[in-house]
């Protein structure tokens, strides 16, 4: 068994009277790749915000790299892409290159200057997502696929432990959905990053990851994705009417 990275007990949040995580109780270990799955409005985003200390829980103990997360600080361990990274300002002025160079913001202060070692390590990042050559342009000339890949390189450029992602796929073309799984699947298992994955496309999830959570304000399911092959039924309690769409979609995907 890996190392416990996050543990999460007896979790509940609500936004006013609204209940939105209940009673969740989780542990994610060191070299998992995770995909958390659940329909729309299951409070996935809510969960992901409260790891990232965004949003404090309504009931619960939250441990972050075996500290509470209360007096966790080292928050450069976790990388972040979140949703809003594919509808990005499409006229922002910046190169690509600049852009990664943000992500390391946090260790060298906003108004330090570059030093060539930085430098070196956002080349060393955009090649890992194969945006080298792509280094001087500007962000707004790449394709939705591209710009993705952009906002990964960000997120790992600081070389976080640990990185989440909120609905990365949702918008990109099939060619770019299949590079972005590739690229997962070296920062998993070429560079042992531990991986927690949003996404809505179940089908695709199960096929990548190593473990799987389904989540509808309670956490319905928590295993393998053959364990989960081995449970048909959990669909129908996570996703209740909204299942036969989705397996219609899978379907259709497939076929
Ligand atoms: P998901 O990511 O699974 O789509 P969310 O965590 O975004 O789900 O939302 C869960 C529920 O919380 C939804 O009912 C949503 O309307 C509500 N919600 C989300 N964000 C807020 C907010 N900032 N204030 C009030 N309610 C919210």
């Amino acid at each position: 068994m890996g190392k416990p990275l996050i543990e999460i007990q007896n979790l509940s949040f609500q936004y006013g009277t609204n209940q939105v995580l209940k009673h969740v109780n989780l542990v994610v270990e060191e070299g998992e790749f995770l995909g958390l799955v659940g329909p729309n409005g299951s409070g996935k985003s809510t969960l992901l915000k409260i790891i990232l200390g965004l949003l404090e829980p309504t009931v619960g103990e939250i441990k972050l790299f075996g500290q509470p997360i209360e007096r966790f600080r080292d928050w450069k361990k976790i990388g972040y892409v979140s949703q809003k990274a594919n509808s990005f300002n499409r006229g922002f002025p910046a190169t690509v290159e600049e852009v990664v160079e943000t992500g390391l913001y946090g260790s060298i202060g906003l108004f330090r200057r570059i030093h060539k070692s930085h430098r070196e390590k956002v080349k060393e990042t955009l090649r890992l997502v194969g945006l080298e050559e792509f280094s001087k342009r500007n962000i707004s000339k790449l394709s939705g696929g591209q710009q993705q890949r952009v906002f990964i390189a960000r997120a790992i450029v600081s070389q976080p432990q640990l990185l989440i992602l909120d609905e990365p796929t949702v918008g990109v073309d099939t060619e770019s959905v299949h590079q972005f799984y590739q690229l997962m699947g070296k920062l998993n298992h070429d560079l042992g990053m531990t991986l927690i994955l949003v996404s809505h496309d179940i089908g695709m999830v199960t096929e990548k990851v190593t473990k799987l959570v389904c989540l509808n304000k309670q956490l319905f399911f928590h295993g393998t994705p053959k364990e989960f092959a081995q449970q048909q039924r959990v669909l129908e309690k996570t996703y209740g009417s909204e299942m036969s769409l989705i397996t219609h979609h899978h379907h259709l995907e497939e076929s």
